[in-house]
């Protein structure tokens, strides 16, 4: 069963023309656990508004998102997003920064330290908690927003082009040891939905890919790519 299930969504923009600019055509598409699935498509295919959608942040014009069956509206939704600029506060550490949303949620000191620092080690931030975002690399910087977006255990960890803005070779290490991480079973996340142009990046980490057409955004192909990574 899935944990996000949207049913013919689609989303068009207003013109002041009154021409409505059609975003994403209707569409079918479910996130289920165990699953790290890829929406792959060019620039300007509506990737990043399909996400908005499937994680409550923008209504659908039409059709219906479900949360564990339940409209997202009325549904108490456990996600976290990675965003290709980190999306960091320049002004707080790095444990500040992953420490955020549980201070957020009222989860009392002793217990979001816990487990902001076990978190951190998982992504290879022990030792820089006190740091700040300015100081780090690009790649640490994106460990940071991985920490941030795990610390609350998401049931669905969504990425935005989590490694587009990083060079090749951190890309690539980062990719690896996420991959890693998952299939060990050792972040805290049961699916993962993945937004890439990176045709790569998707055949190397996604167990299920969403290919997006451009003009106007429609759903073009679903496909498993086959048990490529099995969990342990
Ligand atoms: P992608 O993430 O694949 O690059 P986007 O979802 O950002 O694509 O955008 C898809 C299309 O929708 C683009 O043509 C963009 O300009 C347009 N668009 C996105 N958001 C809005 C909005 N709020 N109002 C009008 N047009 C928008
Ligand atoms: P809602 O459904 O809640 O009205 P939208 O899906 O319209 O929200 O999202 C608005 C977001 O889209 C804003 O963050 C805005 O900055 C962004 N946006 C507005 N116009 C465009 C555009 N032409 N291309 C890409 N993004 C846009």
């Amino acid at each position: 069963t899935s944990i996000i299930r949207a049913e013919q969504i689609e989303k068009y923009y207003a013109q002041p023309s009154e021409n409505r600019i059609q975003v994403i055509s209707p569409t079918d598409l479910s996130i289920v656990p165990g699953q790290i699935v890829a929406l792959l498509g060019p620039s300007g295919s509506g990737k990043s508004t399909l996400l908005r959608m499937l994680t409550g942040l923008s209504e659908p014009s039409a059709g219906q998102v479900y949360w564990h069956e339940k409209p997202v509206a009325t549904a108490d939704m456990n996600v976290s997003i990675v965003f290709q600029s980190f999306a960091l506060f320049p002004w707080l550490t790095v444990l500040e920064n992953v420490e955020a949303p549980l201070k957020a949620r009222g989860m009392e000191v002793a217990e979001r330290r816990r487990r902001t620092l076990a978190i951190l080690d998982t992504v290879g931030l022990d030792g820089f908690q006190a740091a700040y975002p300015k100081e780090l690399s690009g790649g640490m910087r994106q460990r940071v927003g991985f920490a941030r977006a795990l610390v609350v255990e998401p049931e669905v960890l969504f990425m935005d082009e989590p490694f587009s803005a990083l060079d090749v070779l951190t890309a690539e290490n980062l990719r690896s040891e996420l991959l890693e991480l998952w299939q060990k079973k050792t972040i805290p996340t049961q699916a993962i939905f993945l937004v890439t142009h990176n045709i790569e990046e998707a055949v190397l980490l996604a167990d299920r890919i969403i290919v997006l057409g451009r003009n106007p955004g429609r759903v073009r192909t679903d496909f498993e790519v086959g048990l490529t990574h099995p969990r342990d």
